[in-house]
């Protein structure tokens, strides 16, 4: 799916999700409590596979904050930092969904530069594959009241998000996984490309070795990289 068409979903599911709770009579908080618990976590999914501008999330939150503010009672003057903030006199429960953003692109940066190397990266991945913020991983670090998966309410195991969880499987999820890796093996591309450029000879001379002697080290065979394994 296109980036911009991928955004143009999102964006009209938001818009849904955000009417229909509104529509549903249910008391303030409870609506308050679906946007953090039911379309936070579905709509912070897509924002976060697919190139999304800064601005356009600063609407998706400027959206989602008029509707905050309505369900809770709030002024509507309210900035979002008392609405979202941990550390002020309201201390609502509700993320900011910007700064979810700003978390999850973090993660995913310093996951990539780490992965340069390709015996660092494949220490990383599995390091990292241990500590991701699945359903169960978040259940047994107390950060959430429940281990089951988002989706099916199975228990939400990193094996089951990334591959048994049949609701997943038939969405766009399975697409997330095939850019990562398309993304992973792009990136180990360019670095042999760029590694090559820098030990292309300047010049093509024939480094004659006397009978006996060992050829020049610079002479000898060099590490392409990955490229070289592939
Ligand atoms: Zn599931």
């Amino acid at each position: 799916m296109k980036d911009t068409a991928a955004i143009r979903a999102t964006n009209l599911e938001l818009e849904d999700w955000l009417a229909g709770v509104d529509k549903s009579g249910l008391p303030g908080n409870f609506k308050a409590w679906i946007y953090q618990h039911g379309i936070l976590p579905q709509i912070i999914w897509p924002l976060l596979i697919y190139e999304v501008p800064i601005s356009t999330i600063e609407g998706f939150e400027r959206r989602v904050s008029r509707f905050l503010r309505k369900w809770l009672g709030l002024l509507r003057s309210l900035s979002s930092i008392a609405l979202y903030g941990q550390n002020n006199k309201l201390k609502l429960p509700i993320s900011s969904l910007n700064e979810e953003f700003k978390v999850g692109h973090a993660r995913e940066v310093l996951q990539y530069r780490e992965s340069q190397d390709s015996k660092v990266s494949q220490a990383g991945i599995e390091a990292v594959y241990d500590v991701l913020p699945s359903p169960s991983n978040l259940f047994s670090w107390g950060l959430v009241e429940s281990p089951a998966c988002n989706l099916c309410l199975k228990r939400g195991t990193l094996d089951h998000i990334l591959s048994c969880c049949l609701k997943a499987l038939g969405e766009v999820r399975s697409q997330w996984r095939h850019d990562q890796v398309l993304k992973a093996i792009a990136n180990t591309i360019s670095c042999g490309i760029g590694h090559c450029k820098r030990l292309r000879p300047v010049k093509n001379t024939i480094a004659f070795v006397r009978a006996g002697e060992k050829p020049p080290l610079a002479a000898r065979a060099t590490s392409y990289g990955l490229l070289a394994t592939a």
